[in-house]
């Protein structure tokens, strides 16, 4: 695998780079080209005592931004929400440079400590994968497609429950179950607030999605699990999720939760409207063990993936890298269409314009991938966190 070389010495700060000989993944298309950042930001033109690096034969692409992510390297984000900013510190291994803290159903005094450790900003002299917001993953969830998530702390939904939940409070996306009663009324409560609203572990009927998506819900949490399968008589989420131009979809790309021919064939439905996602668990980064999703005890043994004790499966150990690459390999896309299902896409649903694009005046949050699509080096804010 090359190795990001550099060709000269450089006095300036070090978020000053001339990024030269790759081809950048730029908004116009693949285009081989320098790429200046000055200041951590994307710009026109290098600035003078700029470091130069030589990325000659590969390829820059906007940093990798995942919505689903409850853990990693041992840390589990609904156990020790505190710990978040120590996994947002490993995630640049994987090309992510922006996520969404993941957290499960679980005691709703979670939700509060997570919402304070966000607010409470990165320890002194932190850098990583930069956090958006929470993504609320129940509590709000149907009991029959809730596989992974605790029976005993699945709530009814309700307005009041939810009465501090707001994205300027901090939580960036809430999976719920619209068929539940009350369900719809807290979507449109939430979305008031600027929460993206994802239908997920649901057993909605198609019509009961449509309705969910008129309240206001515009994605949906890993297409095909937790949720009925398609029907032509009744099509339930899958189907609309689809179909649907207003919804964008979630999916674990991993192999083992939805085959590769589901993979594709919502590859080719969704196009700009798929959103990879990894849903990795503690588990990523270390392998086979015990390990913790929330109050549920998993782990990654003979069978592939992370499971439950009953084999359910229980979140992933899926890199988003290697999300990037599966989804190539199972769907025959492109390069440029799998990175932007993992950067360009979630950042757009997050109304992020400052990701997910590789232009001038935007954050140098990109990764250098060889042409297929191995990481060999992620920078967040210009910085170079990580290289292979
Ligand atoms: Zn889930």
């Amino acid at each position: 695998m090359p190795a990001v070389r550099r060709v000269r010495g450089h006095t300036g700060p070090v978020t000053d780079l001339v990024l030269t000989g790759a081809t950048v993944l730029g908004p116009a298309g693949p285009e081989r080209r320098d790429l200046a950042v000055v200041g951590g930001r994307i710009a026109e033109a290098g600035a003078p005592g700029a470091a130069a690096v030589d990325l000659d034969g590969l390829v820059v692409a906007p940093g990798y931004v995942d919505l689903q992510c409850n853990g990693g390297w041992g840390i589990d984000v609904s156990s020790e929400p505190e710990r978040l900013w120590d996994l947002a510190a490993q995630l640049p291994r994987t090309g992510v440079t922006a996520w969404l803290p993941t957290v499960v159903t679980g005691p709703g005094e979670v939700v509060d400590r997570a919402l304070a450790a966000l607010a409470a900003g990165p320890p002194p002299g932190w850098r990583g994968a930069v956090p958006l917001g929470l993504h609320l993953e129940g509590p709000f969830l149907n009991p029959v497609r809730r596989n992974a998530h605790a029976a005993e702390h699945l709530r009814a939904p309700s307005v009041e429950a939810v009465a501090g939940w707001s994205r300027a409070a901090g939580v960036a996306v809430a999976t719920l179950a619209p068929e539940l009663p009350g369900a719809l009324a807290v979507v449109e409560a939430l979305v008031e607030r600027g929460v993206l609203v994802s239908i997920g572990h649901t057993d909605a009927t198609a019509d009961e999605a449509r309705a969910a998506v008129e309240a206001g819900a515009r994605w949906v949490t890993h297409l095909w699990n937790a949720m009925a399968p398609l029907h032509h008589r009744e099509p339930g989420v899958v189907g609309v999720a689809l179909t649907d131009e207003r919804l964008h979809v979630g999916l674990i790309v991993d192999g083992i939760h939805v085959h590769p021919t589901a993979v594709a064939l919502a590859q080719r439905l969704l196009g700009p409207r798929l959103v990879l996602v990894t849903d990795a668990v503690s588990a990523l980064g270390l392998g086979a063990g015990a390990h913790r999703l929330g109050p549920q005890a998993v782990t990654v043994g003979a069978e592939p993936g992370v499971r439950l004790a009953d084999g359910t499966l229980a979140g992933s150990d899926l890199a988003m890298d290697q999300a990037v690459r599966n989804l190539v390999a199972m769907t025959g896309c492109s390069l440029v269409e799998a990175v932007t299902a993992a950067a360009t896409t979630p950042a757009r649903l997050l109304g992020d314009d400052d990701r997910g694009v590789l232009a001038p005046g935007r954050r140098a949050d990109l990764v250098v991938l060889d042409g297929d699509g191995h990481l060999v080096a992620t920078y967040v804010g210009g910085e170079a966190l990580h290289r292979t």
